[in-house]
């Protein structure tokens, strides 16, 4: 059976993580859609058309070591603006969010354009302090040189493009349901969203009783 959790939200919010978790918590797939955009941006910084990338992404492109990094990010959202980017990674993101056993996607526009009828709707969201915070020490730990203040320009930045855009603009659906990470740890995030989720009617897809939540 299908069921499908659309979780939005600006970077470094929490999003990842609690899409893992909570894909891990039903034993429902799991997929980054912020990962298309950081290949095709990777294939433009190495003089691609970014069009033709996103046209002819493979599942290889999206195990590159290097998709992690600012460089990825920052063209992630440069080549996220060009409607025809977004419209070549539709298809496989729709056929993702509907396979049987359950799908966990996080993004900016899987609530509203990717997902409309989505059984479970979420928008993840911090201060762009917190943010910056765990970006900074993400980063660090990963041994990548950086200051705070460079990682919260990034952040901001990257926000403002993936707000102010014409096509898929980064917002809540209506019917989502906003979790503010600020002040919670990511226990009592993931805890609040499978909450949700079983609300929605999501069940664990090995039919097993709940483990922690
Ligand atoms: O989520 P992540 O930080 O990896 O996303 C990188 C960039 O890809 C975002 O800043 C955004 O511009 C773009 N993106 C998007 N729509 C998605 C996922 C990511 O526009 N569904």
């Amino acid at each position: 059976m299908a069921f499908t959790v659309a979780i939005d939200g600006p970077a470094a919010s929490g999003k990842g993580t609690v899409s893992r978790q909570v894909a891990a918590h039903f034993g429902f797939a799991h997929l980054d859609t912020g990962l298309l955009y950081r290949a095709v941006g990777r294939q433009m910084l190495a003089g691609a058309d970014p069009i033709e990338a996103a046209r002819t992404l493979s599942p290889r492109d999206l195990e590159r070591d290097d998709l992690r990094d600012s460089d990825a990010a920052q063209a992630a959202s440069r080549v996220a603006v060009i409607p025809e980017v977004r419209a070549a990674l539709l298809t496989f993101q729709r056929a993702f969010a509907r396979r049987a056993g359950g799908a966990v996607l996080d993004g900016r526009d899987i609530g509203t354009v990717i997902c409309p009828d989505a059984e479970a709707k979420l928008f993840i969201t911090a201060s762009d302090d917190i943010r910056a915070q765990r970006r900074f020490a993400e980063l660090s730990e990963s041994g990548a040189i950086t200051s705070f203040d460079a990682v919260l320009a990034d952040l901001r930045q990257r926000d403002t493009r993936d707000q102010a855009r014409a096509t898929a603009p980064l917002k809540p659906a209506d019917d989502a349901i906003l979790i503010d990470t600020s002040q919670m740890s990511i226990d009592e995030a993931v805890a609040q969203a499978v909450k949700i989720i079983t609300q929605r009617g999501g069940k664990r897809a090995d039919g097993g009783a709940p483990d922690r939540q």
